[in-house]
């Protein structure tokens, strides 16, 4: 059975990236855990089948109900094993990410789950090229980047 553990690396820098990047979530109680990896309890990785990708970290909205016992709006799961190949940059842009996920909506005074920019099959662009706005606006994006521009959004 997976077993968790308090985040502390993780949620260090996801509360430094709240307060850079996600103003909207200051007032959130965002918990980050992970699973271990010590003990021997965690199976090597097995690579995914064709379609399916390795989950490295995973954002849950935290149910109303759940309040009397954990007072978090978000938890943060993260793989044990596949948080320690990462670099620290590409560790800060999986918290950053997984902040991605995680919005407050005025309207209804309530935290809730985005979902990601683009859904797409390499191979649809291959055959059917840019042929979406969400997907030329992520290209144009991704190709500043790439030159190093200062990418605005
Ligand atoms: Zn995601």
């Amino acid at each position: 059975m997976t077993q968790y553990e308090k985040h502390e690396a993780g949620q260090t820098i996801v509360d430094r990236l709240v307060r850079e990047h996600h103003p909207h979530l200051e007032g959130a109680l965002i918990a980050c855990v992970i699973t271990r990896t010590e003990g021997g309890d965690a199976k090597p990785k097995r690579p995914p089948k064709p379609g399916r990708k390795l989950k490295l970290a995973k954002a849950s909205l935290v149910p109303k109900k759940f309040g009397p016992l954990m007072p978090h709006d978000f938890v943060i799961e993260f793989d044990g094993q596949l948080w320690a190949g990462l670099t620290l940059e590409q560790q800060e842009a999986l918290c950053d990410h997984e902040l991605m996920h995680c919005r407050y909506d005025m309207d209804t005074d309530a935290y809730y789950l985005a979902d990601h920019d683009i859904e797409e099959f390499r191979e649809i662009v291959v055959r059917h090229g840019l042929w979406k706005q969400d997907i030329r606006l992520f290209t144009e994006t991704a190709q500043r980047s790439l030159f190093h521009e200062t990418v605005t959004v």
